[in-house]
């Protein structure tokens, strides 16, 4: 069967990498999230200490930074995942840690990092095949792609997935503190003069706050057998 592009935008945490990467499994097709691309480049600048004391992003230093920052990702056979690498360690977990969450819209609104990412992101996809989620694959990574999906829930059940995730990996973090993370995250992503989040025209939205995983995974499970079925008689 013919392979295409799926794209997954939307807010944070609202879902859309279990959904990805759950759908990716099924269809054996490559699974990339950018959002830990944008993370991983986060955590190098705060470990670089490019962030200056206002919370602005020391630009120039960072530009000089961009050839040393490779990410990559490998699978993890212990959680048949892919785990995100920075220059060959693995940070998976301190990526998602609350100090990243707070820098990244800074480091994600940044115009020389979004090229960088982007060509990265769409050489990933140029053979199709492949599950992306993020903010902008819809509309600036993979315009063309066959299948957009638009996620979006409330800002509280998403502070709230986001806590339970957080616990059960038994990172410290506090409701109030995520929540207050995840509606500031929106505004700037929302915001932002490059590549701001939006849905794109034909992207089918996804309001997930009532929805379970099996509920959401079977939604999308049938919008994308349209899609196959209907590229497939395209030829
Ligand atoms: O998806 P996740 O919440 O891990 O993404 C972290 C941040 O990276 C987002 O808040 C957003 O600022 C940025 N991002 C982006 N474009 C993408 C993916 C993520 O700007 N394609």
């Amino acid at each position: 069967m013919k392979k295409i592009v799926i794209a997954i935008d939307g807010f944070s945490s609202c879902g859309k990498s279990t959904m990805a990467k759950d759908l990716a499994r099924q269809l054996g097709y490559i699974y990339v999230d950018t959002g830990a691309m944008y993370r991983a480049v986060t955590l190098y600048a705060l470990r670089h200490h490019l962030f200056l004391e206002n919370g602005a992003v020391n630009e120039p230093e960072l530009q000089q930074h961009m050839p040393n920052i490779h990410i990559s990702f490998k699978l993890n056979p212990a959680t048949s995942k892919p785990d995100t690498y920075l220059n060959d360690e693995s940070v998976e977990q301190e990526i998602r840690s609350m100090r990243v969450s707070q820098h990244v819209s800074k480091i994600a609104a940044i115009p020389f990092v979004r090229t960088a990412l982007v060509a990265q992101q769409q050489q990933m996809g140029k053979d199709k095949g492949i599950v992306m989620d993020g903010r902008d694959i819809g509309t600036v990574v993979f315009p063309d792609a066959e299948l957009k999906i638009f996620v979006t829930a409330s800002a509280e059940v998403r502070a709230q997935r986001r806590f339970d995730e957080l616990q059960q990996k038994g990172m410290p973090a506090q409701y109030d503190d995520i929540l207050k993370n995840v509606q500031e995250r929106d505004y700037i992503d929302s915001h932002r003069q490059t590549s701001p989040l939006c849905k794109a025209e034909d992207a089918i939205e996804l309001d997930n706050s009532h929805l379970t995983i099996p509920e959401q995974q079977q939604w999308l499970v049938e919008k994308v057998n349209e899609q196959l079925q209907q590229s497939s008689k395209m030829g």
